[in-house]
């Protein structure tokens, strides 16, 4: 329908889509491959029929209960005491990044990502009028500093993304990195710092969540998609100063979070430990992956996540015919358009067999 009146700017793009198909082995959207543990989905059927009795009222609007759980989720895992005025939920870390982007972005504004990184930040820029700065990164996929904070002092963009650890490369970003760029995002701005920190559970390096302290436009990004292994719930939150929690009080949809949501999330809270150690499960089959791929010949991103980057595969389209080839070996990995590079999800130690199979036989197909 080329008549469609739709935004100017919308016009011709498509949206966000990493391919569903139905393959034995799934390992292209870093979902956590184990399904929740039974008592835990017992529990949130509890909750959830509590919930039920009075789904006639509006859920609580503030989510003060989960908030709070959520505080003291990040207290006691992220080295750095928040309380619930520190924090703020929605529908996915997505939903977070687009409250924050229609509060901090808009018309006439403009956000900074360093790519390749994760694509939700430049569409969901492009969905609120905020334009949108492909800044750079190192050849090794580590943001180059020096680099960075010239991106930063010349653009001066309203919002800044730091995705740590980053997706789709795995590589997380130090301390010391964030800090110089908050401190060249307020000499230039002063803008909002949003660490992405999807999956920091995952990582070698500790949170940058206490990098919030005195610093009121440093905002920490988190999901339950990934280590809590609920992409389905759909619940992401925020770290930050009170002030960054009421401004987005401005934008976000008035009873956001239903009480089904809030319920489920309460109930996966409450087993936080068991998820965690699921966590460490799959960091430990992460490390098994970097190694083997590196053992049968592959260049491997060292990797903070889980899930994996590696290459290279040479030449015009190479990498999206290996693509082509693993899932031939019904295997679904994600090629995300890194020049090279594909992008393997960490899954149960009999799905990442299945892929190193594949990979092998890869290899020995473009050794021939
Ligand atoms: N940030 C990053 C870096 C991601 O990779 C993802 C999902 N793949 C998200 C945020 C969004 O996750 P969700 O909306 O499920 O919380």
């Amino acid at each position: 329908m080329d008549d469609l009146p739709i935004r100017e700017e919308l016009r011709g793009k498509s949206p966000y889509g990493a391919p569903q198909l139905d393959v034995p082995v799934q390992l292209n959207t870093n979902e956590n491959p184990y399904p929740l543990p039974e008592p835990l989905v017992e529990r949130i059927a509890e909750r959830v029929r509590e919930a039920a009795r009075s789904l006639n009222r509006y859920p609580d609007r503030d989510a003060v209960e989960l908030r709070t759980a959520l505080a003291a989720y990040l207290t006691r895992t992220a080295g750095h005491t928040v309380g619930p005025a520190n924090v703020w939920a929605a529908n996915g870390s997505n939903e977070v990044l687009q409250q924050l982007l229609q509060t901090f972005g808009g018309p006439g504004r403009t956000a900074i990502g360093f790519e390749p990184s994760y694509s939700m930040h430049a569409l969901i820029s492009r969905g609120t009028g905020t334009g949108w700065i492909s800044g750079p990164r190192g050849e090794d996929f580590t943001i180059d500093r020096a680099a960075a904070e010239r991106a930063i002092a010349g653009q001066r963009p309203d919002v800044v993304f730091i995705t740590s650890p980053n997706n789709p490369t795995g590589t997380a970003v130090d301390a010391d990195t964030v800090l110089a760029l908050y401190e060249a995002a307020q000499a230039a701005g002063p803008s909002l710092v949003v660490v992405d920190e999807a999956y920091v559970e995952f990582s070698h390096r500790p949170s940058l969540l206490p990098l919030i302290e005195g610093r009121p436009h440093l905002v920490i990004s988190r999901t339950m998609s990934k280590a809590f292994g609920a992409a389905g719930l759909r619940l992401g939150y925020l770290a930050a100063h009170p002030a960054v929690v009421d401004a987005v009080q401005l934008v976000r949809l008035p009873y956001h979070l239903s009480a089904v949501t809030q319920a489920t999330a309460l109930a996966a809270l409450e087993h936080t430990d068991t998820l965690l150690g699921y966590v460490e499960q799959l960091k430990a089959e992460r490390d098994r992956l970097v190694t083997e791929l590196r053992a049968i010949g592959y260049e491997v991103t060292e990797s903070d996540a889980n899930f994996v980057q590696f290459g290279r595969f040479e030449g015009e389209g190479a990498a999206h015919e290996a693509w082509r080839k693993i899932l031939g070996h019904g295997v679904l990995v994600r090629d995300n358009g890194v020049p090279g590079r594909l992008r393997v999800t960490v899954g149960t130690p009999a799905e990442n067999d299945a892929f190193l199979d594949a990979v092998r036989e890869l290899k020995k197909e473009q050794s021939a």
